[in-house]
């Protein structure tokens, strides 16, 4: 392994905010040991059509409250082909770059991993998604950000719900993890939360109904965690229309809401930490790994370790929700 002098950065598959705060971490960490820096356009598909360009400390001010990434990001078909990735070696080649930071999710540290196998290239990783879904790692960069949102536009839809008596079901992101439906629905007082983790242990919805929810109350709100497991909201609504038609039921989806908006003090420091610390990792001989905190640390957690295993929703937050929302 040669020595490194240039670092890549890119961003990569769904943005989260806290992605510039990462960028503007590596970057200023990164000049700040003697490295250069480039900035690389569009995720993997800017590796490949060569969208690149050198990165100076001035090239990240002023974006550390912004929400998005100015690296842009995208999805990338070609880098699932193994010609694909040759192009995107080749650009690295050619520009000179001799380690990469990737930030995003677990498709982006997928495609990361096989990369960086593929070429025995260096790769470090950020956990950079709004799902919290990696494991590894306690928190992802924008996770806070979308919960104080949602936990914003849930308290809005509750005015209206109890002014109408109505039971709202309230879809949220996070593919297929829980972590905002159950933190949301916590924070806002919802009901319930229907979540993937335990959609095939329990009918939650049955489990709802016959649990007597709403008895006393003039509204109730259930979070849900969009998903194929848990159905959706609309497909909840359906059959809550079919089976209890007593209900006056919505649906609410917040949809590309939950991505926006500028980073929480919690994911600009997060971001901030982790960005440096994928600095540190380089300088620390690390290779392909991802960068994520545990119990307040930064760890490194191998890519096998960080995508292959799905994280576990913490159960005492389910049975704290199903006690407070009686
Ligand atoms: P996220 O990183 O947010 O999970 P995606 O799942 O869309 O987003 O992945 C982002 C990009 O990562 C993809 O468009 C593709 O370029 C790359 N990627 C994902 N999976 C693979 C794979 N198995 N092999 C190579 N590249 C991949």
């Amino acid at each position: 392994m040669g020595a490194i002098n240039c670092i890549g950065i890119l961003t990569s598959g769904g943005d989260a905010p806290g992605m510039n705060a990462a960028i503007r971490a590596v970057t200023r960490a990164a000049i700040f040991n003697g490295f250069e820096v480039k900035g690389i356009y569009r995720g993997y598909r800017g590796l490949i059509t060569g969208e690149i360009k050198p990165f100076k400390t001035e090239n990240v001010s002023n974006i550390i409250q912004q929400g998005g990434t100015i690296l842009k990001t995208a999805r990338c078909q070609e880098f699932q082909t193994a010609e694909g990735r040759r192009q995107a070696y080749e650009t690295l080649q050619r520009e000179g770059i001799d380690a990469l930071v990737v930030i995003g999710g677990d498709g982006s540290l997928t495609g990361a991993r096989i990369f960086a196998q593929e070429y025995d290239y260096p790769i470090i990783g950020l956990p950079g998604t709004i799902d919290n879904d990696l494991y590894g790692t306690d928190l992802t960069i924008g996770y806070d950000t979308a919960l104080n949102t949602i936990m914003e536009a849930v308290d809005k839809i509750r005015d209206t719900a109890s002014s109408h008596e109505r039971l709202f079901f309230i879809e949220v992101m996070g593919r297929d993890a829980g972590f905002l439906a159950l933190n949301g629905a916590l924070a806002t007082g919802c009901e319930a939360a229907i979540i993937p983790e335990i959609s095939t242990e329990i009918d939650q919805l049955k489990e709802l109904v016959e649990n007597g929810f709403r008895k006393s109350k003039n509204s109730s709100i259930v979070l849900v965690a969009e998903s194929p497991h848990t159905g959706g909201a609309m497909q909840l609504a359906e059959r809550v229309k079919n089976e209890y038609p007593q209900y006056d039921v919505r649906v609410t989806i917040l949809g590309h809401i939950q991505r926006g908006g500028s980073p929480s003090a919690q994911d600009r420091i997060l971001a901030s930490r982790l960005g440096a610390a994928a600095i540190d990792a380089l300088l620390d001989g690390q290779r392909n790994v991802m960068v994520g905190i545990r119990n307040d640390e930064i760890v490194y957690v191998p890519f096998s370790r960080a995508i292959k295993f799905d994280k576990p929703i913490n159960r005492e937050l389910l049975n704290t929700l199903r006690r407070l929302s009686i």
